[in-house]
């Protein structure tokens, strides 16, 4: 069936037709039958160069043969015991070995359910209430952190969802990125914040990068004020290198999450720290934590396959900053300085300069992105359906895609 007649069913069966909203493209998504390597094939018969890459989890590309024996050894052995395997505690000790910041990990099954937990955990290990986030920093889909970005720094937070009650998101507030001194001012008139959560590298209103030395003062005041530091490293762990962006700038935060690329490809969630944070969690400690898929040995599994190829492939990372390089280089003169780029990750902002912080991109031009994301797709491309999606590249694609890309970024331009 067609993909427009398939989404005219899913409607009447799933709310707007989707598992998750970003993928409710209009007038209709496409449907995916198969993916292999750098492409996507659809149900319409069409092939697809990929940029999307599952929002980011797949730095190897689709259907990677290493991950595919792991999850297919895996699955001949069976896919969930209900109790521990020694496969986790290997997954630990590569994660343990390649973060400085981490001791000891706890494996859940999304993004979204590690960043709860270890909120919960700061403020288990604090005792104290508040939290604060980056502004348009995205944490996952729960409560306290659904609070709608643009209510200013110091005010109390307003929910971004129905169905989240003030109460929650009043004990979350937010401060714009790359801006230390509104950090500043909440630090020194609220003293009972127990983390500051943020992703080093905002990787969900497309790549913002840090400025030189943001981390490293965030590290500083954090400290200075007995507040942990979160780096949510869902989507750059493993993304920018070995040990992710805490690495990559030389920051130890207090707690870190992981997910996507962690996890091969398969749901996977992990929050870490050291060693006294976190054995105050369950059952180790009062901080409570559970789930019947956490460490399911098919996602670990196919963690340990992706995590092993990455440390025996890392000469990988600097192929992929050459790729995303190259499409930058390709593109007209006035285009390239609002082309945002680190490593694998990559977009090109419908606005004059790279933006610093979540305002300024969204000050983009979505009306021209939405005209050049349809062009891009008729070229073969799919890229995230928003302005404020990263676009990544793998480790399958090729240079032949590389120039397809940048082709079409220059004729849809
Ligand atoms: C994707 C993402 C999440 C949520 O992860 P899920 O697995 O989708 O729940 C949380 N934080 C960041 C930074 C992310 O990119």
């Amino acid at each position: 069936m067609k993909s427009s007649e398939l989404f005219d069913i899913a409607k009447t069966l799933i709310p707007g037709g989707v598992s998750s909203p970003v993928r409710a493209i209009k007038p209709y998504p496409f449907y995916t039958k198969r993916a292999n390597g750098s492409r996507i094939y659809t149900e319409d018969g069409d092939e697809l160069i990929d940029c999307c890459m599952g929002y980011g989890p797949l730095l190897l590309g689709h259907c990677h043969p290493v991950v595919k024996a792991a999850i297919e050894e895996q699955a001949t052995n069976g896919w969930l015991y209900g109790t521990p395997t020694e496969k986790e505690i290997e997954l630990a000790k590569i994660i343990a070995c390649d973060h400085p910041s981490i001791d000891m990990c706890r494996f859940v099954s999304s993004g979204s359910e590690a960043t709860m937990a270890a909120i919960r955990l700061a403020r288990g290990y604090t005792n104290k209430k508040d939290i604060i986030k980056v502004e348009g920093g995205f944490h996952g889909a729960h409560d306290g952190v659904l609070i709608q970005a643009g209510s200013g720094a110091l005010t109390m937070g307003v929910p971004d969802s129905a169905g989240v009650i003030p109460d929650v998101v009043s004990h979350t507030m937010q401060v714009p990125y790359n801006d230390i001194e509104s950090l500043e001012e909440i630090l020194s008139k609220n003293k009972d914040i127990a983390a500051f959560i943020l992703e080093p590298v905002m990787g969900n209103v497309g790549p913002v990068l840090p400025e030189k030395d943001y981390l490293k003062e965030v590290r500083k005041i954090t400290a200075e004020n007995d507040v942990l530091l979160i780096m949510d490293e869902v989507i750059c762990g493993y993304r920018v290198g070995i040990g992710g962006a805490q690495v990559m700038y030389d920051i130890k935060p207090d707690i870190t999450t992981l997910g996507k690329i962690a996890g091969g490809g398969l749901p996977m969630g992990i929050f870490a720290g050291r060693k006294e944070i976190m054995e105050l969690v369950a059952p180790a400690g009062p901080v409570y934590q559970a789930g019947t898929f956490s460490g399911n040995p098919l996602s670990v599994s196919a963690g340990i396959a992706a995590l092993r190829y990455i440390h025996e492939n890392s000469g990988l990372y600097d192929k992929l900053d050459g790729f995303t390089k190259e499409i930058e280089d390709y593109l007209p003169e006035r285009y390239r300085n609002s082309f945002v780029r680190l490593g694998s990750m990559f977009k090109l902002y419908f606005r004059d300069s790279p933006p610093s912080n979540y305002v300024e991109a969204k000050q983009s031009d979505t009306e021209k992105f939405g005209k050049f994301w349809k062009g891009m797709l008729k070229e073969g491309i799919f890229l995230p359906p928003s302005q404020f999606e990263t676009n990544f590249v793998s480790a399958a694609h090729t240079t032949g895609d590389i120039e397809k890309i940048s082709e079409a970024y220059c004729k849809c331009l």
